[in-house]
Formats: structure tokens, C-alpha cells, sequence
């Protein structure tokens, strides 16, 4: 196929593209709640010509990889779904291409213009929870091989399409993936990345600090009480001193940000009665780590802390769990094949080469970048990711498309 004819294979597909987005995004695929995705996603790979199977989550066997995260959570008939573009010959590069179908929670909806499950349309956007991240990206990538395979052209090595889940806490649904044995020359996730292609990302820790106070009447607080609300204020300056030191002396390429390390304190949860003393306050961070770096030793550094802030209070009891994200952080190098195929492919479509960039964020790529495979990401136009009013430019998602399709055409070889 051209250049031209792919581009308009493509094209023509931003109708169905746009329709799977939309039913995609209706369906409010937070942790837990992922099948209603995934049922819509294995449909869309079948109607993509895709020989389509389950990849199930298995506990066990996660609790024991490589990489993998502590989870507290039940994940018994959780699955990913794969769609399989067998090779028509021998004779080019393997790819994967990944999506994950999970998304975070509205963060509060009353705050939302439109519902953030309604997939409404303004424009050229599409808003709702999770329609940028990575929703797009899943319709995206599967848009641009059902232009292929429409067109009557097979992959001359095989092509994996994942959409996955629990990209958002722990990366272990691409972990199974690779477990149940998937394999490739390289991976491109369609996360929003536009205008550029993402080789590198931090790693991300998370925790969860339970303090414990001493209840007592309200009245009488301050001779018997010792509130673990109050006491979460010294946890957290505690941490933030810890966040200060790791931004200190940023290794390239996260020396290009101003503040590559961020502590997030997201849930805070303490006491059951305005007029008790909170007998107990948990605390949940998420905390950023420089690839290379081992995440026991970032939680080796945030239990110094928060013994540092129990010792100024003998009252004061703190203990440090588990639970979620436990990652490293990758880098893909620039001379990389699949970064310079991927980069001619975007070329072609926007007339100049894409910027090479670090995220301080972390994606599901290091999974493949641990197991040896080169995993980039790059995708539609996304907005407002985990914010309020989240969307993606329609026009974006076909656009990425064509950037898939044409590089697929060469990555692959079509037959
Ligand atoms: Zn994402």
C-alpha cells in the first residue's frame, strides 16, 4: 500500500473509530469495573478482523513476577483482551501494541460540565473520564489495523493488539501479557503522547501511612487525647522534606523539569466522630522514582521518614503499607529502531520528525522495556488527563491513527 492509500484507509475509519471511543468511554471502567471495557474492546478487535482471546489476571503467578506490584485487591476474573493479526509470511518485525481499558474516577463529578461517563461532543472533542487516557489510544490503534486488514493487506510478522487493565495501580494486566508469553521486536502504547514519542519515564511508588492516635472526649483533648489527624500534618511535612531532597540533582533527562519528583498525598482517611479525638488517620501518597533506581530503596527512605516524624512525638505511632504501584523507571534509547520507524511514519503525516521526550509520569512500558522489548508511547490528543472535563481531539485519534498505519506498513511488512 501508499502512503496516500493508508492515509485514506485510515480516514475512512474515523467514523468507527469515533463510535467505539464513544461506547468506550460510556462505559466507566474504573478499578473493578473493567469487563463492561473489555467486552466492547474484544468485539472491536473481531470487527477489525482480529482473531480475538482472554488473557486472565492470575494472582499467584503475578505475586511472583518481576516486577511486579503489592495489591491488595481481588483480581479473580479479571482479564485482558487480545487481538491476534496473524503474519501472511516470515519476513518483518513482531509488534505489540497496547492500550489499557482502565481508567481513574471522576475525582468529583459535580465538578464535571457533562457527566463524566457521557462521552458528550463539542467540536472536535470528546469529553469524559478516561476519553484521553487512553480510550482514544485503544480506538486509535485498532482503527488503524482495521484500515489495513480491510484493505485486503496481512502483516509479514505478527502483529498483538492488548487492551489491558490496572494500567492505573499496578501494570499488571501488560505484566500478565507478557507472563502468558507475549513477545514482539517492539511495543507502541497509545497513550496521549502527541507530537511526540515518549522514551523515557520515571517509576512510581505507592504508599499508605496508617497513624495512630489516642481517642478521647473532645472536651478533654487536650489533657487525654492525641489526634492522628493532626499527627498526619507532621507524616506529611516529613515526606515533603524527603521530595525536596529527591528533586535536588535531577539525572538527565529529568533535569529538563523543573520538579520530575512529585509526592501526592491522594486519599487521606481518619476518625469516625466530630466530637472524638481520631484514634486513626491513613494516609495514601504516590511517589516518583528515577529509572534506575530500586523502588525498596524509595521505601526504605519514606520509612526514615515517617520515623523521623513519629519521633518527635512519643504519642505519635505511624506505620508505612503497601499497596499499588512498586515500579521502576525506563528509557528507550533514541537510536532505537522502532523510535526512528515510528518518528519517519509521524513524519510523513505532519511534515516534521516528533520530539523525543521523558514523562514524569509512569505507563505501562517499563514492563515491556524489563523484558527486552523496546515499548514507546505515543497517541491521540489528550486533555486534562485525571483532571476535571478530560478530552481528546477526534481529529487526533485519526491522525494518530494514520501515524500507526503507516508505520505497521513498515515496521511490519504487509503482504
Ligand atoms: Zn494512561
Amino acid at each position: 500500500m501508499t502512503d496516500a492509500e493508508v492515509l485514506d484507509a485510515v480516514a475512512a475509519e474515523a467514523g468507527w473509530m469515533e463510535d467505539l471511543l464513544v461506547r468506550l468511554v460510556e462505559a466507566p471502567t474504573v478499578l473493578g469495573a473493567e469487563e463492561e471495557g473489555q467486552a466492547i474492546m474484544a468485539g472491536a478487535f473481531a470487527d477489525a478482523g482480529l482473531a480475538v482471546r482472554s488473557v486472565a489476571l492470575d494472582a499467584d503467578a503475578l505475586r511472583a513476577a518481576p516486577g511486579a506490584a503489592p495489591f491488595s485487591w481481588d483480581v479473580d476474573g479479571k482479564r485482558n483482551v487480545v487481538g491476534d493479526w496473524a503474519a501472511a509470511a516470515g519476513t518483518g518485525r513482531s509488534l505489540i501494541l497496547n492500550g489499557h481499558v482502565d481508567v481513574v474516577p471522576p475525582a468529583e463529578a459535580a465538578l464535571w460540565t457533562h457527566p463524566p461517563f457521557s462521552a458528550h461532543r463539542d467540536g472536535d472533542w470528546l469529553y469524559g473520564r478516561g476519553a484521553g487516557d487512553m480510550k482514544a489510544g485503544l480506538a486509535a490503534m485498532t482503527g488503524a489495523v482495521r484500515a489495513l486488514a480491510r484493505a485486503g493487506a496481512a502483516p509479514a510478522a505478527p502483529v498483538e493488539l492488548q487492551s489491558v487493565v490496572e494500567e492505573e495501580c499496578t501494570g499488571h494486566g501488560a505484566l500478565q501479557c507478557l507472563l502468558d508469553g507475549a513477545r514482539a521486536d517492539a511495543c507502541v502504547l497509545t497513550e496521549p503522547h502527541p507530537d511526540h514519542i515518549t522514551v523515557a519515564q520515571v517509576g512510581v511508588l505507592w504508599f499508605h501511612v496508617d497513624v495512630s492516635g489516642v481517642p478521647a472526649h473532645a472536651a478533654r483533648a487536650s489533657r487525654l487525647g492525641f489526634d492522628a489527624i493532626e499527627a498526619a500534618y507532621g507524616v506529611l511535612a516529613a515526606l515533603r522534606a524527603l521530595e525536596a531532597r529527591l528533586n535536588a540533582d535531577p539525572p538527565a533527562p529529568f533535569d529538563a523539569f523543573e520538579h520530575p519528583i512529585n509526592l501526592n498525598p491522594g486519599v487521606i482517611a481518619g476518625g469516625d466522630w466530630p466530637s472524638t479525638v481520631a484514634a486513626s488517620c491513613t494516609l495514601s501518597c504516590r511517589l516518583a522514582l528515577y529509572p534506575g533506581e530500586d523502588p525498596a530503596d524509595l521505601q526504605a527512605q519514606v520509612e526514615a521518614a515517617v520515623a523521623e516524624a513519629a519521633a518527635a512525638d512519643e504519642r505519635l505511632t505511624a506505620r508505612v503499607r503497601y499497596d499499588g504501584f512498586a515500579c521502576e523507571g525506563a528509557v528507550v534509547d533514541h537510536a532505537e529502531p522502532v523510535v526512528i520507524a515510528l518518528g519517519d511514519a509521524y513524519a510523513r503525516v505532519h511534515g516534521e520528525r516528533p520530539a523525543l521526550q521523558a514523562t514524569t509520569a509512569t505507563t505501562d512500558a517499563r514492563h515491556f522495556v524489563r523484558s527486552g522489548i523496546p515499548a514507546v508511547c505515543f497517541g491521540p490528543r489528550g486533555e486534562r488527563i485525571h483532571g476535571i472535563d478530560e478530552r481528546v481531539s477526534l481529529r487526533s485519534v485519526t491522525e494518530s491513527a494514520q501515524v500507526l498505519g503507516l508505520f505497521v506498513r513498515d515496521w511490519c511488512g504487509l503482504v
